[in-house]
């Protein structure tokens, strides 16, 4: 780089800082003396919505100017959609449709995947457990979060052996009477899903109201419904389990054939292969810590991190759909910061909606312009949404306008009516 180039894009630099007064990150210089003439090499930790939507997208910007390299490790040889998960336990249909092999999605794109998980992380190569250490010019992180709910989280690494997993879990859930440690989303969801069994369902949770990660009269509903479903809803006490299958609640014993336990996300990075990175790379709960553009800090725009691990943005998909574009297009800033001016995409809130299934025929929707229970959740429970998430790693956007189109109609007829009818 001639000193002019350096002049220059210093002054481009500082004129957009002065110009948009958005705070601008400085990468350092991608490794590699001949970073012009040969492909940038990306890697991607962890294969599921976050790391493989960014994998996807980085792949229709690999040019014959621009090549890029890109390889995902991920130990599974399968990408899955987690919020189907319980719904895959006891629906045989769903189960079929909710994965893809990495080998129909990542070889035709010319990604290469290696099966493995990685050991140790530095800033400019990873080294797996399979032994290979993998050199990167840049790496997205994006291992999710874990989750103590057995069923939930995958143990399998082979897909035959998931849906087994899967199978295994739901007919144990179904086998008997079960306590529900932990009245959030994924509680709520799990009583719903198993409240049509001949057996007692009991949900325990902490606050005074199940899903307060809803607005006041969601959480209302969502007791009413589960109450209506016929599952015993216990709220403002903690649930100790004191010998297998036995739990105090308050002054209650508590028995059952099945806890489950749904107490919320843990981090996958806590004691993990983050100890050659800077310190600050994560937070005290293992957290991997990033800045507004998925930077992680402290690893000078080197490494970035998405979807579940990182802060920045709720723990959810959609946080994945409305940013992986912004985390793709700071990759490729960071990678040719030395020929444009760095002007990074900041993160953006995904809408505030939620909505909640209770099983195959219920549910509860808050959104902002107030609560459903019928036309909203019987939409997300006929399809899952699982082709709208399958659409992002297959490449096929061009459906996605329409099948959006479709809700955003639906949704908007249903709030006419409710306008329309209230007093
Ligand atoms: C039951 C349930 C219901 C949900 N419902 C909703 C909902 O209604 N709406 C919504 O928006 N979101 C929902 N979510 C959240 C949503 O599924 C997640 O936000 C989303 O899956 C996050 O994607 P991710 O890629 O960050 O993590 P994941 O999808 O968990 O993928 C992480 C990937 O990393 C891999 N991995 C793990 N460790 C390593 C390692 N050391 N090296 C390499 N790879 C590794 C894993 O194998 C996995 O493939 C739900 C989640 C669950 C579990």
């Amino acid at each position: 780089m001639d000193v002019a180039h350096i002049v220059e894009s210093g002054f481009e630099t500082l004129f957009l800082a002065t110009l948009s007064q958005a705070p601008l990150y400085v990468p350092c210089e991608p490794s590699g003396a001949a970073m012009a003439t040969r492909a940038m090499k990306v890697l991607i930790l962890g294969g599921g919505q976050a790391g493989l939507t960014v994998a996807v997208e980085l792949s229709k910007r690999h040019t014959e100017k621009d090549p890029l390299s890109i390889t995902l490790v991920d130990p599974k040889d399968y990408f899955e959609i987690r919020w189907a998960s319980v719904r895959a336990m006891v629906n045989e249909r769903v189960r079929e449709d909710f994965t893809l092999l990495y080998s129909d999605v990542l070889a035709p794109r010319g990604i290469k995947h290696f099966q493995s998980k990685v050991k140790v992380l530095n800033l400019l190569s990873a080294t797996l457990e399979s032994g290979e250490t993998l050199e990167f010019d840049i790496c997205l992180i994006a291992v999710g979060a874990g989750h103590p709910m057995a069923g939930v989280d995958p143990e399998a690494t082979e897909l035959s052996r998931r849906k087994k997993e899967l199978v295994d879990a739901g007919a144990r859930y179904l086998s008997g009477d079960l306590v529900i440690v932990g009245g959030g989303l994924l509680g709520a969801e799990v009583a719903g899903e198993f409240s049509n069994s001949d057996h007692r369902i009991t949900i325990v949770q902490n606050t005074d109201e199940l899903v307060p990660e809803m607005r006041s009269n969601a959480r209302r509903r969502t007791k009413q419904v589960l109450r209506r479903q016929g599952v015993q809803v216990i709220t403002g006490h903690k649930a100790q389990e004191i010998a297998d299958g036995i739990y105090q609640v308050g002054d209650s014993i508590l028995d059952c054939d099945v806890g489950i336990r749904c107490t919320g996300y843990y981090s996958r990075s806590k004691f993990t292969y983050l100890g050659d990175l800077p310190q600050e790379c994560r937070d005290k709960n293992g957290w991997i810590q990033t800045n507004q553009y998925f930077q992680v800090e402290g690893c000078a725009g080197r490494i970035y991190a998405f979807g579940d691990c990182c802060t920045t943005g709720p723990k959810l998909a959609q946080t994945v759909f409305s940013n992986y574009k912004a985390v793709v297009h700071n990759m490729l800033k960071s990678l040719d910061w030395h020929t444009n001016p760095i002007h990074f995409k900041s993160y953006s809130a995904p809408l505030p909606l939620c909505i909640l299934t209770l099983g195959p025929n219920a549910g509860v929707a808050d959104l902002p312009f107030g609560v459903f229970e019928r036309v909203i959740p019987a939409y997300k429970n006929r399809t899952l949404f699982i082709s709208y998430a399958k659409d992002f790693v297959e490449m096929k956007e061009e459906t996605k306008w329409p099948k959006a189109a479709v809700t955003l109609a639906a949704v908007g007829a249903v709030a006419a009516v409710r306008i329309a009818t209230s007093d």
